[in-house]
C-alpha cells in the first residue's frame, strides 16, 4: 500500500481526471446536482436514498459507498453559499466509481468503511445562493430545537447512522487569517468541542489526531495557509452535537485563496483531505498520530483586509497627511449562476500598519484624490464601448454621465455610471464609500482604482471587473 503522502502527492496531481465538469462555478443549483445523482445511481457501487424533502421540497440525498463495519458520514453545503465541498464529494464519487491505479486502496475502503455522503443539505439555500434556509433560519444554529426541515433530517441520520467519525463541511470568510500572518487561512479545521469547558475524551481526541495527519498532508501544497477555526462551544450547532453524540467529528472551513474566487482549487484540496481520511480510518493509521499538530494550529484571526494601498498622502485643507487605504470588495448576489459582480468599499483609513492585504500596495510617493464625475456629455449605451477609458482616467474621472441605462445596479463597463443627481453622489474619501481613487505622481495619474479594482495607467495592468451605477 503506498504511504499517506505519495497518495496526497498523487491525488493532487491527478484531481483533474475525477474532477466532475458539470460543477465548475461554486453557484450551482438543486436542479444541477439531480442529473448527476441519477447517473450514480445506475452505478452498482453506491446506493443512494432519499434522506428527506427541504422547506421547498427539493430532494434530500444519501449516497452509500462499501460494505465494511467502520462508518463515516459527510455532509456539505447546510449553509447555502458554501458550495466547496459538494463540488470535492462529486469528485470523489467519480474517483471511487473510476477505474484506475488505486483498485487496491479502494479495495480497502469498500472492505473496512461505509461512507454516507449527504450533499448539499440545504438545497433551498443553494438556489438564491444564500446562508439560511428558505425561512430564513440558519440549520447550524437548529440542532437543539429542530425546527428547519433540513436540520430534522440531518438530525435523525447523525442518530440513526451512529458513525465513528463525522465530516461537516463549509465554507468560511474569505478574510481570516492564519494567526497574526499575512497568509489567508485556506483551510481551517475544528474538533468541535462538546462541552463548555473544552474538555478533550476519546472521541474528540481521534478527531484531533486525524486533523493532525490533515494538516502535515495538507502543508505540502499550502504551507502556511492551515488555521483552527474558532472553538467555542455551540451547543446549537451540528458538529458540536455529533461530537457530544461520540462520533468523533471534524470541521473543514474552505476559506480564501489567491485568485480563486470559485474555489477550484479548494475543492482539490477538499478531494485530498477527504480521500486521505477515509485511507487512514480504513486503515486505521490516525490512531498511532499525535495531536500535537492540531494542538498548535494558530487560530483564524481577522488581520486580512482585501487590498490595501500604503503610504500614500492626501491634501485635506492645504496640509499634507500620510495615510494607507484599505479597500474590501463584497461578490453580491445576482441569483444569476453566470457572472457575479462585486461592490467595493472603503474599509479603512488611517495607519493600517498591523494589517495585512491579499493585495497589498506600497503606493510611497503617490498622492490620492477621490474619482470625478465627467459631465460635459451624457452618454446612451451603445456609445459607452467606445469610450476612450484610459483617456477619462488620465484626467481624473472614475464616472460618467448616462442617459437611459440598463436597469442593473452594476455597470458592465470599467467606469461608474451615473444616472441620478450629481449631488448625492460620495466626493470623498471616507469610510464606507466605494473605492473610487485616483493616485498621481506629481500632477501626473498613474493609477485608477474603480469599485475597488485597480488599474495600472503605465502599463495597463489590472482589470474593472464591474462599475456601479448611481
Ligand atoms: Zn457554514
Amino acid at each position: 500500500m503506498i504511504s499517506d503522502s505519495e497518495f496526497a502527492r498523487r491525488l493532487y496531481y491527478e484531481h483533474e481526471d475525477y474532477a466532475e465538469t458539470n460543477l465548475t462555478k461554486k453557484r450551482f443549483k438543486h436542479s444541477d446536482i439531480i442529473s448527476l445523482i441519477n447517473r450514480i445511481k445506475n452505478k452498482n457501487k453506491f446506493k443512494v436514498k432519499k434522506a428527506g424533502s427541504s422547506t421547498e421540497r427539493r430532494e434530500i440525498f444519501l449516497i452509500s459507498y462499501g460494505r465494511g463495519k467502520t462508518k463515516i458520514f459527510l455532509w456539505s453545503q447546510m449553509h447555502g453559499d458554501e458550495a466547496t465541498a459538494t463540488m470535492a464529494i462529486f469528485d470523489i464519487l467519480n474517483f471511487l466509481s473510476s477505474k484506475n491505479e488505486f483498485e487496491e486502496i479502494k479495495g480497502e475502503l469498500e472492505k473496512n468503511l461505509t461512507i454516507y455522503f449527504m450533499p448539499m443539505v440545504n438545497p433551498d439555500g443553494a438556489e438564491l445562493f444564500q446562508r439560511r434556509n428558505a425561512f430564513g433560519i440558519d440549520i447550524n444554529r437548529d440542532a437543539l430545537r429542530l425546527q428547519s426541515e433540513e436540520a430534522k433530517i440531518l438530525m435523525k441520520y447523525i442518530k440513526k447512522l451512529n458513525a465513528d467519525f463525522a465530516f461537516n463541511l463549509h465554507d468560511q470568510s474569505t478574510r481570516y487569517s492564519v494567526g497574526k500572518t499575512f497568509k489567508p487561512a485556506t483551510i481551517s479545521f475544528l474538533a468541535p468541542p462538546f462541552d463548555e469547558n473544552g474538555k478533550m475524551n476519546k472521541v474528540r481526541t481521534d478527531a484531533a489526531k486525524l486533523i493532525s495527519s490533515l494538516c502535515r498532508l495538507l502543508s505540502e501544497f499550502i504551507p502556511g495557509h492551515i488555521a483552527k477555526y474558532s472553538d467555542e462551544y455551540e451547543p446549537r450547532a451540528f458538529g458540536d452535537f455529533s461530537q457530544k453524540f461520540g462520533t468523533a467529528t471534524i470541521l473543514i472551513e474552505s476559506g480564501c485563496w489567491k485568485n480563486d474566487p470559485e474555489k477550484q482549487f479548494i475543492r482539490r484540496l477538499n478531494f485530498i483531505a477527504l480521500l486521505c481520511s477515509f485511507k487512514s480510518i480504513a486503515e486505521k493509521s490516525y490512531k498511532s498520530k499525535k495531536t500535537a499538530m492540531y494542538n498548535t494550529l494558530p487560530p483564524n484571526q481577522e488581520f486580512l483586509k482585501d487590498i490595501i494601498f500604503r503610504n500614500i498622502s492626501i491634501n485635506r485643507n492645504g496640509k499634507k497627511y500620510l495615510i494607507d487605504i484599505a479597500v474590501n470588495l463584497e461578490e453580491v448576489n445576482t441569483r444569476d449562476s453566470e457572472g457575479s459582480f462585486y461592490s467595493s468599499v472603503i474599509e479603512d483609513i488611517g495607519d493600517l500598519s498591523t494589517f495585512y492585504g491579499c493585495e497589498d500596495h506600497d503606493f510611497k510617493g503617490l498622492t490620492v484624490e477621490y474619482g470625478k464625475t465627467y459631465t460635459e456629455k451624457k452618454y446612451v449605451d451603445q456609445e459607452l464601448a467606445n469610450l476612450d477609458f484610459n483617456d477619462l482616467y488620465k484626467n481624473g474621472f472614475t464616472n460618467v454621465l448616462v442617459k437611459d441605462p440598463e436597469n442593473s445596479e452594476f455597470s458592465k463597463y470599467p467606469i461608474n455610471l451615473v444616472k441620478g443627481g450629481l449631488k448625492e453622489l460620495p466626493n470623498e474619501i471616507k469610510t464606507d464609500s466605494p473605492a473610487n481613487l485616483i493616485f498621481r505622481k506629481k500632477s501626473v495619474v498613474k493609477y485608477v482604482v474603480i469599485n475597488g479594482f485597480l488599474f495600472s495607467i503605465d502599463n495597463s495592468a489590472g482589470e474593472i471587473k464591474n462599475g456601479i451605477v448611481y
